[in-house]
């Protein structure tokens, strides 16, 4: 059975770190589309100068353009033994194209990373990332880090991490996201987890969940039972 996977919460959540590290280990793309769209605007692509004028301002660049992006992503052939989106979809229209757009019988696992908005602003003003290669570092020991360890470039602020740009970032997550609660709220493979807690152990977490939805999962498959909607917590 391939792992299908779209994690979705605020920004900040934890997203990017945790798909990152669940992509290695299960050795599945981890498919960004923030980090599609950043790549973008560092190439000037026309995509890129007209996704930045959106994200700069902290709103989801439309749901065509970022669907569009994401069907292209899903016809490549590294997707066939499964994938994680991280941060796509972001509305209830990007979940029912995604829904029409998987057309075998895998479950699609959903993970929703919860934190309370006054860690993750704490979070947000200390995340940097490399203006180089991307990566993305949080405080450690509560020093901000300053120079990649992977390449040795400065570090930067995101743009759309400024505190102003944030708190619209959370009040569009609010507003369009966090209906994505109730679209798949009744879901088997529809899972929340607790992400206000050390990185290792949110991976520990979503890992076991998962492994749940994949045997619940073949058990309905063994069984014939495909509409059961039994609830897996975590
Ligand atoms: P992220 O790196 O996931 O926080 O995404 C950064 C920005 O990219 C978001 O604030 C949006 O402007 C844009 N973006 C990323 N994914 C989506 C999506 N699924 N729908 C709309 N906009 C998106």
């Amino acid at each position: 059975m391939a792992l299908k996977l779209v994690m979705f919460g605020p920004p900040g959540a934890g997203k990017g770190t945790q798909a990152s590290q669940l992509g290695q280990s299960r050795q599945i793309p981890q498919i960004s589309t923030g980090d599609i769209l950043r790549e973008a605007v560092n190439r000037g692509t026309a995509l890129g100068c007209q996704a930045k004028i959106v994200m700069d301002k902290g709103k989801l660049v439309s749901d065509e353009l970022i669907v569009g992006i994401v069907r292209e992503r899903l016809a490549r052939s590294d997707v066939e033994h499964g994938f994680i989106l991280d941060g796509f979809p972001r509305t209830v229209a990007q979940a029912v194209a995604l829904d029409e757009s998987l057309t075998d019988e895998d479950p699609l696992i959903v993970i929703e990373l919860s934190v309370p908005d006054q860690v993750l602003v704490q979070r947000l003003s200390c995340r940097r990332v490399c203006g180089q290669c991307g990566a993305t570092y949080g405080a450690s020991g509560g020093e901000v880090p300053t120079v990649c360890s992977s390449c040795a470039a400065d570090l930067v602020v995101r743009d759309d991490d400024r505190e102003e740009v944030v708190l619209e970032r959370l009040r569009v997550y609010r507003e369009q996201t966090q209906p994505l609660v109730a679209f798949y709220g009744d879901r088997f493979s529809f899972v929340n987890i607790d992400g206000n807690q050390p990185p290792d152990a949110v991976q520990v977490s979503m890992s076991i969940a998962i492994d749940d939805v994949l045997s619940v999962a073949g058990d309905r498959v063994a069984h014939g039972d495909r509409n059961d909607r039994v609830q897996v917590t975590s």
